[in-house]
């Protein structure tokens, strides 16, 4: 399952900014899920479940902030929303918009950790 190797990524990331923040307990993840980056969130959901039972982030929440797709238009210079990977073409001249502006993103945004001891 490739949702699975993705959580554990950020689970490793996660963990890393936990220490250089010199505290082990992780609260919360938020990472950035563009639509068109080929992560189903509700698989990243259960995997991130799976990949921190066990470990000091067992029960830290994952909050995933989608990000819509984007591209400009060759043709007409336009930045245009592009809701899937069916439909890349420019609403205003149907050229087919090959240049992602947004919609790529897998990204930690910001990780919650307790400052209090314990
Ligand atoms: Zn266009």
């Amino acid at each position: 399952m490739h949702e699975l190797s993705i959580a554990l990524q950020i689970l490793r990331s996660a963990e890393d900014a936990a220490l250089r923040a010199g505290t082990p307990r992780v609260l919360a993840v938020h990472l950035q899920l563009g639509r068109l980056a080929g992560v189903v969130r509700e698989s990243l959901d259960f995997a991130w479940d799976v990949a921190t039972e066990g470990t000091p982030l067992a029960g830290a929440a994952l909050h995933i902030e989608d990000v819509e797709a984007r591209g400009r238009c060759a043709q007409c210079g336009r930045e245009v929303e592009l809701p899937d990977w069916r439909s890349l073409r420019c609403p205003e001249c149907a050229t087919l918009v090959v240049e992602l502006t947004a919609g790529r993103e897998l990204a930690i945004r910001a990780i919650e950790v307790a400052t209090e001891p314990g």
